[in-house]
């Protein structure tokens, strides 16, 4: 069904499945919080149902469910089809990272009786919201002697918090007169991370019992920071919104909705015609680069892997012939259409919550510049599928043309000639440090890419 109330399809008993559903995202979304955290919980789901590491396996055949870890940050998880690989395979493809703080290499510092560690903020966030609130910490370091020491700081109700401070309104009148965006400066999020220094260590300096701290609690010296990847991002749980609980509000929506969505697709399927893979990349946020980004060849390798371990037989032919002829969902979040900030949408070509699961046959900015423009022949495929399994669904673009715009994994993909198209969920406050999707749009979502990797071929 295109561009209606989605809502309307339900009724008091059918709405059930939904709502259980979004409380099962809920859980994932307060539980994962980084791309480590979510490849983790994907790997654990795909053992539960009996995929195996792809390393493990000698040989493919149809009905064998596979998955591929890239680096602790990409996961793709494959249901083997029975049709030829070389036909192509179903792509559904999110990113897992999100807008965040990371901490800087040589970050701790001690200034008038309070220590800070130094960030670098990641991605597209408006500074000003990330200050006086509670922040946790999520990462890793690796010591010297290869030793990964998980830390999750701040989750735990016995835990304590973390926060940038802000200027008092009372003496606020030069920093107030400044644009929104210079207001806090990116050197000026820094986390308070101490205060106290006892009596007892009365010759001691406050930074060095906060490293004496982080070397009793966590293992962690002062040159660990150099080997480690930790995130600062929003304290607590994602939350049911509204009064009739119809949105959700949590951080790394964008792009954990589609993410979630996808990988649930994949393993709700048991057997599919064509083989169907969801993959969960890294490093969307700051331009899909580096090798756990969309643009690394590992997803490629995995694809000649799978093809030759299904055909015991190996060309780089076969390969470039399999990615022609597959078709992805590049799923990422779309602007929702946000009634206080009407002036930046057309309203025609807006994305709303509520309408169902959001295709953008291109992004880009200015016109239309760096997007992937997606084929009418592939986009009447999905119209045909959606409306026969009454699937709610929308399009749209970002925003007024000249008024921004922005890009997803798609493109890169394409390159690869395969037939992709921008799909997603509308989400309102994107990059906020807390962001709302609509629990119909979650649930339509993931019927949208049930209906994708059965029906498109
Ligand atoms: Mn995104
Ligand atoms: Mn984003």
């Amino acid at each position: 069904m295109y561009s209606k109330n989605a809502w309307k399809k339900y009724d008091k008993e059918s709405i059930k499945e939904l709502m259980k559903f979004n409380d099962e995202y809920i859980e994932f979304l307060s539980e994962n919080k980084t791309e480590r955290e979510i490849t983790a919980f994907s790997v654990k789901e795909c053992k539960k149902l009996g995929y195996k590491d792809l390393n493990d396996v000698k040989s493919l055949k149809a009905g064998d469910k596979v998955y591929a870890v890239n680096r602790g940050k990409n996961i793709a998880c494959f249901i083997i089809g029975s049709e030829d690989i070389l036909n192509g395979i179903n792509v559904l493809g999110a990113h897992i990272d999100s807008p965040r703080l990371d901490i800087k290499q040589n970050p701790l510092y001690e200034d008038s009786e309070f220590a800070l560690l130094d960030t670098h903020y990641y991605g597209g966030i408006i500074k000003y919201q990330w200050v006086a609130r509670p922040l946790a910490i999520h990462g890793v370091v690796v010591k010297k002697t290869g030793e990964v020491i998980n830390i999750v700081i701040g989750e735990d109700d016995k835990d304590p918090v973390l926060c940038i401070t802000d200027l008092l309104p009372h003496l606020g009148k030069d920093k107030l007169a400044k644009t929104a965006n210079e207001t806090i400066e990116g050197e000026g999020l820094d986390l308070t991370i101490g205060h106290m220094n006892l009596n007892q260590y009365k010759d001691s300096k406050l930074k060095d019992e906060i490293l004496k701290l982080l070397k009793d609690k966590y293992n962690i010296e002062e040159d660990d920071f150099v080997s480690a990847e930790l995130e600062v991002l929003p304290q607590g749980k994602a939350r049911s919104m509204g009064l009739d609980s119809s949105m959700v509000l949590g951080y790394g929506h964008d792009d954990k909705v589609c993410a979630y969505t996808s990988l649930r697709a994949i393993l709700d399927t048991d057997k599919v015609t064509r083989t169907s893979c969801c993959i969960l990349v890294d490093k969307e946020e700051v331009g899909s680069i580096g090798n756990t980004g969309a643009q690394s060849k590992w997803f490629e390798n995995v694809i000649a892997e799978i093809i030759s371990k299904m055909k015991n037989e190996y060309n780089d032919l076969m390969l470039r012939k399999t990615l022609s002829n597959s078709y992805m969902l590049s799923s990422d979040v779309s602007a929702g259409y946000d009634p206080l900030y009407k002036g930046v949408f057309e309203a025609k070509n807006a994305s709303y919550l509520g309408k169902g699961l959001t295709f953008n046959k291109y992004t880009g900015a200015r016109g239309k510049s760096g997007c992937n423009d997606a084929n009418p022949e592939f986009i009447a495929k999905i119209r045909k599928a959606l409306d026969d399994d009454n699937v709610y669904y929308q399009t749209a673009e970002l925003g007024r043309v000249d008024q921004g715009g922005g890009g997803t994994i798609a493109y890169i993909l394409a390159n690869l000639n395969m037939n992709v198209i921008d799909a997603g969920i509308p989400v309102l406050s994107m990059h906020a440090p807390f962001e709302v999707v609509s629990k119909v749009d979650v649930y339509e979502a993931y019927l949208g890419y049930i209906s994708f990797i059965k029906n498109i071929k």
